[in-house]
């Protein structure tokens, strides 16, 4: 019997005893190659000497200090990395530790920008239908998983969902891709007018839909008239690259594919790799101006924030991936795992659609590839899919089920950025 709480209350999983590289072993000597980063967050493989120095360095310094009372030299040095690798506009980094975290600071901070500029009228937030930004109340209430919301349903704030850019699923047969993307992406504006633009504080999205949707890109065009839309009805685009940020498309940000800059971006699991619990929540200088010659002070704050440890580790794998090229090295090798998924599964009976950019791409999984009908929603199919790939040395990461009955099961790969074609 474990006394560990585990998610899966009649499941125990394998105990995990040390990892290299590409794998993953545990305490009886199985060997798992590491295909889906855990959920996209082992960027540099397992035990990469250059972030366990950076660590056993600043546990000898100073493993810890509250920042009600310290700054520390790795959590500055972080946010000026963080600061140069960004955007122009964007100078400012929350620290937290994690994505959930990342995410309900950025709900809050957008919030409370608008407080300080005068506007506390604006309370609503509108975000997508696919979409997951977190398990935290805030941040599940602008998600649109209906499993993950459904038994927290009534304590969520009352957020407006509207489509995903999924063209497999839902472009028209009349239209192009570029059509497609403008009709969804005019959804916004829709909900904009039903709600009164001044009582909205923002958009919440996925650049590329992680979990819930399976690698989801958007279609060429869709993000700028998101952008153009936000501008011209004066709300805040908070993008969630918790899954898709830190370099795993083939740029460290998502949105650099998209020609655009958010108000806010939210990176998490990526940023130290997994070696420590670290998020992070940029902001463009107008927010943090608003904030800073306003009240002077954001009412927010975790007791672990900007942890040292993790702050030296984040900065060790910046380092890392810049060092060792592995950012230009997801495009590359994502591109080689596309061309050998169709190769193997395009004729593949149930392998609907293939899909993402750099090394964050995934399966859908259809039961008829002519009707695009998926399999029946429970989670018994992606837990099996999990099991049997790990009992054949596989980890993946199998997710889905239907949501509003259109959407199919998918496996996600998202691999270490060090990943070889011989792997
Ligand atoms: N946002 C996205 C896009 C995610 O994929 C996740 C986690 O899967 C989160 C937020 C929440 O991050 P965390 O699990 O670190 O709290």
């Amino acid at each position: 019997m474990s006394h560990v709480f585990h998610r899966h209350c009649h499941h125990l999983p394998p105990t995990i005893a040390s990892g290299n590289g590409m794998y993953l072993i545990d305490t009886q000597g199985n060997e798992y190659l590491d295909a889906c980063g855990g959920a996209a967050v082992s960027c540099l493989g397992h035990n990469h000497p250059s972030v366990l120095e950076a660590i056993h360095r600043q546990l000898d310094a100073i493993p810890y200090a509250h920042t009600g009372f310290f700054t520390s030299a790795p959590s500055e040095a972080l946010a000026e990395k963080l600061a140069e690798l960004a955007p122009s506009s964007i100078n400012h980094a929350y620290l937290v530790s994690g994505g959930s975290e990342a995410m309900e600071t950025a709900l809050k901070l957008a919030r409370q920008y608008w407080v300080e500029v005068g506007e506390p009228q604006r309370q609503h937030f509108i975000a997508r239908r696919q979409s997951y930004h977190g398990n935290t109340l805030g941040a599940l209430s602008v998600g649109g998983n209906a499993w993950r919301r459904a038994p927290f349903a009534p304590l969520l704030m009352d957020t407006s969902l509207i489509a995903p850019c999924y063209a497999y699923r839902d472009q028209g047969p009349d239209e192009t891709a570029y059509e497609y993307g403008q009709r969804v992406a005019n959804e916004l504006e829709a909900m904009l007018l039903e709600k009164g633009p001044d009582t909205v504080i923002g958009f919440v999205a996925e650049p590329v839909v992680g979990a819930t949707a399976g690698a989801l890109t958007a279609e060429a065009g869709y993000f700028s008239r998101i952008r153009a839309i936000c501008d011209q009805y004066n709300i805040l685009l908070i993008l969630d690259e918790v899954m898709c940020g830190t370099g795993r498309t083939g740029r460290f940000f998502a949105f650099e594919h998209e020609g655009i800059v958010p108000d806010i971006v939210a990176i998490a699991k990526g940023l130290a790799a997994g070696y420590q619990p670290i998020g992070a929540t940029l902001v463009t200088d107008r927010l943090y101006e608003a904030i800073a010659s306003g009240s002077g002070f954001f009412q927010h704050g975790h007791t672990f924030m900007a942890h040292p440890t993790a702050c030296a580790a984040a900065l060790a794998t910046l380092t890392t991936l810049e060092q060792e090229g592995l950012v230009d090295a997801a495009e590359k090798q994502g591109e080689a795992l596309k061309t050998a998924l169709h190769h193997q599964f395009d004729s593949h009976p149930f392998v609907g659609n293939i899909r993402g950019r750099g090394l964050f791409v995934a399966l859908e999984l259809v039961a008829d590839k002519t009707s695009k009908r998926p399999f029946s929603s429970d989670l018994a199919l992606h837990q099996t899919i999990k099991y049997t790939a790990m009992h054949n040395g596989l980890m993946c990461y199998p997710m889905g089920g239907t949501i509003d009955g259109k959407q199919g099961h998918h496996i996600l790969l998202a691999p270490p950025y060090i990943i070889e074609s011989t792997h």
